[in-house]
């Protein structure tokens, strides 16, 4: 996946780019990042990059010209008919099913605001899409864009192993993941359950349906209301 991302901190993205699961994807070229800082589009000897409200008011709006300019240059680079993602408080919700679907194009420019936000005029002309990442306010759109990269790429194929696949974690199949353990068998005063000692994979398999049903019942009753339970599903809620 091709990824173009328009930020005024685009070191931040350091974090995806150079650690773990993503770091790796980058390596391996299955996730390619490229940065667009509207900085470098700035016209005047300051580089301005925010610009005062109409109306007045406290805080300051990302500078129009800039902004668009750098939209243009990713643009140009990734294709016109490229997604572009503005990652907004006021945006949908993120989920995991929003990143599957996301996980499956080919490339996208996502855009964080720094700042009140970006002018309403650009949200209406340029931004395909508006993501949140949860119901509070973050001082800028780094960190919920590299929330939203992070969550795709460990879903484009061949970034995790068969070991660590996706298709286990938790909302995949629309239930929480079950416990995991590690040695030791024992920790203080609390075993690994035995069911996983014993090698019986069939064993293993209903016990931890079992306890992914169940935590997702206790935890996320809205989860278990949204879905269609299997017959054997059921029966392991049932019993
Ligand atoms: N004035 C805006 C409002 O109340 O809706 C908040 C602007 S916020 C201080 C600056 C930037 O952080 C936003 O433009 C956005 O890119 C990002 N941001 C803040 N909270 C976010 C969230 N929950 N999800 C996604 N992006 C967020």
């Amino acid at each position: 996946m091709h990824l173009g991302v328009i930020s005024l901190f685009p070191e931040m993205y350091r974090a995806v780019a150079d650690y773990g699961v993503t770091g790796r994807a980058v390596s391996q070229g299955r996730l390619v990042l490229n940065f667009w800082n509207p900085r470098d589009f700035a016209q005047d000897k300051h580089r301005t990059v925010d610009d005062r409200p109409y109306g007045g008011g406290p805080g300051m709006v990302m500078k129009v010209e800039p902004l668009q300019a750098a939209i243009n240059a990713a643009k140009q680079q990734l294709g016109s008919d490229t997604k572009v993602i503005y990652l907004s408080p006021q945006g949908q919700v993120l989920d995991q099913q929003s990143l599957v679907t996301m996980s499956q194009r080919q490339s996208m420019i996502v855009i964080a605001g720094r700042y009140e936000g970006i002018d309403e005029r650009l949200i209406a002309s340029q931004i395909d899409e508006e993501w949140s990442i949860g119901d509070y306010v973050l001082s800028g759109g780094e960190l919920a864009s590299m929330v939203l990269i992070d969550g795709v790429t460990r879903l484009l194929p061949g970034v995790l192993g068969d070991e660590e696949s996706a298709q286990q974690d938790s909302f995949m199949n629309g239930l929480l993941d079950h416990p995991h353990y590690t040695r030791p068998e024992q920790l203080d005063n609390q075993a690994v359950p035995s069911v996983l000692l014993g090698g019986d994979h069939e064993a293993i398999r209903k016990w931890r349906l079992k306890q992914s049903l169940g935590r997702t019942w206790l935890r996320r009753p809205d989860l278990l209301a949204m879905k269609t339970l299997s017959d054997e599903q059921t029966a392991l809620l049932e019993e």
